[in-house]
């Protein structure tokens, strides 16, 4: 591929905008040349937007700088050339950003979105490229139900699950089927966008309550391992997930303790490491540019993962798992990380944009 598709980013100048600017910046694909937001931030040069909240440690690219925001919400000064968006806007009301989203897909623009809105309704598909790429398929069904040409919406699902979906996909994958798991997630500051939770509330404390974090941590893994039905994705039921969601003072990586039980056959501990340490899928048979190269990372050192030491691994994107052992009220326990604002948003994103791109879908 020799030219760089024009993209764009709805929510350009958030933490995940952000951290889209900078995965972007060298991508081989993809070039942002249109950065959208609110109308606080519209007219101004990008840099002037997010001049005292920029969170990224390298520089704005110099290409981007001087951007002119664009409002989110008009539509028509998106310039033609524009192949897609990204979606990285927080608005309180979800059904305007399910809307808004839609009023890009309405007028030609894919929008690959990393907002929940979206991520239930039926005909819109909820992708971890290693784990249901095939749900892509449902995007005809999304475009003939609601008279979309070119555009259409997909989503990435949240950073909460990121950490011990490919994990327990897996398993299931190799024969070993989890029916039960109980999940503990401790999730980092930049989770909650800027400016976040309040520092006098996150220093020397943890907040054992995240508005709305436990039921997509309990329920969107059943989409995604759903299959596609004739108006859309028909959820999978067979696994029970119960999940605490906590937030704690580290600035990136959620952490998840997991508690898994087998529904009948249960592999041996090493057969498990095995799984894990020799699972590759789609992105990296398909060699896509922002796909780790090994999806899930198992160490051995007894006091890992660590967010500081492991989220980076192989781009942001693998999953890093440790302290595999037996459990004694369910089969196994373990520990998984990943990187809430990369695997989790931004990178996770890239990666649907890079599937849909080679499978002719944008
Ligand atoms: P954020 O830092 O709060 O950024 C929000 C973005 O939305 C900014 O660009 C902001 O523009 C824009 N915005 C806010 N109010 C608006 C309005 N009324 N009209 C139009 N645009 C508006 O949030 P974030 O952490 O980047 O998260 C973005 C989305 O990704 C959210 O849906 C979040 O749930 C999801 N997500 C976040 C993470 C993570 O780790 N942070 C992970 C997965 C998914 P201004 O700067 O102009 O206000």
């Amino acid at each position: 591929m020799l030219e760089r598709l024009m993209v764009g980013i709805i929510g350009a100048t958030g933490v995940v905008g952000q951290n889209y600017i900078k995965l972007l910046r060298n991508h081989p694909w993809f070039q942002v040349t249109d950065v959208a937001a609110s109308s606080r931030s519209a007219g101004k040069t990008y840099k002037e937007a997010v001049r005292n909240k920029w969170q990224i440690s390298t520089n704005i690219p110099e290409n981007i700088k001087n951007l002119i925001v664009r409002d989110v919400y008009d539509i028509d000064s998106l310039d033609p050339q524009i192949k897609f968006v990204f979606s990285a806007i927080s608005l309180p009301n979800k059904e305007v950003v399910k809307e808004l989203e839609f009023n890009y897909a309405r007028k030609g623009i894919p929008v690959i979105s990393n907002n929940s809105a979206h991520r239930w309704t039926p005909d819109v598909p909820m992708i971890i490229p290693e784990i249901n790429p095939d749900h892509i398929n449902v995007i005809p069904i999304q475009q003939q139900n609601r008279g979309f040409s070119k555009g259409f919406v997909a989503v990435k699902p949240n950073c909460s699950i990121q950490s011990f979906m490919a994990p327990i996909y897996s398993l299931q994958k190799a024969g070993y089927k989890v029916n039960k798991l109980i999940v503990s997630t401790l999730q980092a500051v930049s989770g909650a966008g800027y400016p976040g939770v309040a520092s006098l509330d996150m220093i020397d404390n943890i907040v054992p309550f995240i508005e709305g974090e436990e039921e997509k941590s309990e329920f969107e893994p059943l989409k995604i391992l759903g299959s596609i039905g004739d108006k859309g994705i028909i959820n999978n039921d067979s696994i029970k997930i119960s999940a605490t969601c906590t937030r704690v003072p580290v600035l990136d990586g959620h952490t998840a303790c997991v508690n898994i039980k087998f529904q009948d056959k249960r592999p041996s501990k090493d057969e498990i490491i095995d799984i894990w340490r020799s699972f590759r899928a789609i992105p990296q048979e398909l060699s896509l540019p922002y796909a780790p190269e090994q999806p899930i990372i198992y160490l051995d050192n007894e006091n890992r993962p660590q967010p500081k030491k492991d989220r980076d691994n192989d781009k942001g994107m693998a999953v890093t798992v440790g302290r595999l052992r037996k459990d004694q009220v369910f089969d196994y326990k373990f520990v998984a990380l990943s990187h809430n604002t990369i695997r989790g948003a931004a990178g996770g994103a890239i990666l649907n944009a890079e599937l849909l791109l080679k499978k002719g879908f944008i």
